[in-house]
């Protein structure tokens, strides 16, 4: 892959980037040992209800990100936490919400591998966790969906970043071999026995492109070209 600006601040830049060593060069930034920084802890609306924790740092720039600020600039947002605290927040929150549900949201949760292992560990087994991720990490290295999976109560949901390597690379700001490692994820948690399953933002693809990934979905799973479609909402500064 190609190396430009990993520069943790600054302007969206038209340079792409190496998102696995942008990972590296974020979670310098955003993790110390098993601690990781969170901007927000929150009930939330989705999923018919569900405790929120709100990470910072992320290995993308997507140009739709609702929470860019804290993608461009992790050194200024955000205290570290350490996993009990992370999990005894979301709990409180489930437990006066009475929610079942809990997450890890705001920015990318597989930065920091050792910290979301182990809130994974502190979750209650009658608990349900949704993983939303990327899939770089996931993808770039199969030993990570190895770890995830022995949570019964995890569930993972990879937002796959446009349907080609080139809408990837536009969307993102990174190089367009990080949309391979995006399959790669669903691909490795699926052969790990991880519950998982994949959404695409389509809003700048083609049916034939949709179409291409459906099927090339399809080949790690037949139920995988059911792929959830997300559609970009503008609001804000989005
Ligand atoms: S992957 Fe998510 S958090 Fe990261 S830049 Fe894209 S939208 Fe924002």
């Amino acid at each position: 892959m190609t190396t430009g600006n990993n520069k943790l601040s600054g302007e969206k830049s038209r340079r792409t980037f190496d998102p696995v060593k942008r990972a590296e060069d974020v979670a310098a930034v955003v993790c110390k040992g098993d601690l990781r920084k969170y901007y927000r802890f929150r009930p939330a609306r989705f999923y018919g209800g569900i405790a929120t924790s709100d990470c910072v740092g992320c290995c993308l720039q997507c140009i739709f990100c609702w929470s860019w600020n804290q993608v461009v600039r992790p050194e200024y947002f955000g205290q570290y936490y350490s996993p009990r605290d992370v999990a005894g927040r979301l709990l409180n929150i489930a437990r006066k919400k009475r929610y079942r549900q809990m997450r890890i949201s705001g920015n990318e949760p597989t930065i920091g591998r050792d910290h979301l292992i182990r809130v994974l560990e502190l979750m209650p087994k009658d608990t349900l966790f949704i993983l939303e991720t990327n899939g770089i990490l996931i993808g770039y290295d199969k030993t990570y969906a190895e770890d995830l999976e022995g949570f019964h109560n995890l569930y993972v949901r990879v937002s796959i970043k446009g349907c080609t390597n080139e809408q990837f690379s536009m969307l993102t700001g990174a190089d367009s071999q990080g949309f391979d490692l995006q399959i790669q994820a669903v691909e490795n948690l699926y052969r790990a026995g991880v519950r998982v399953h994949p959404a695409v933002m389509v809003s700048f693809s083609s049916p034939e492109d949709i179409h291409a990934l459906q099927s090339r979905l399809g080949e790690i799973d037949k139920g995988f070209k059911d792929v959830e479609i997300e559609e970009l909402v503008l609001y804000g500064e989005v």
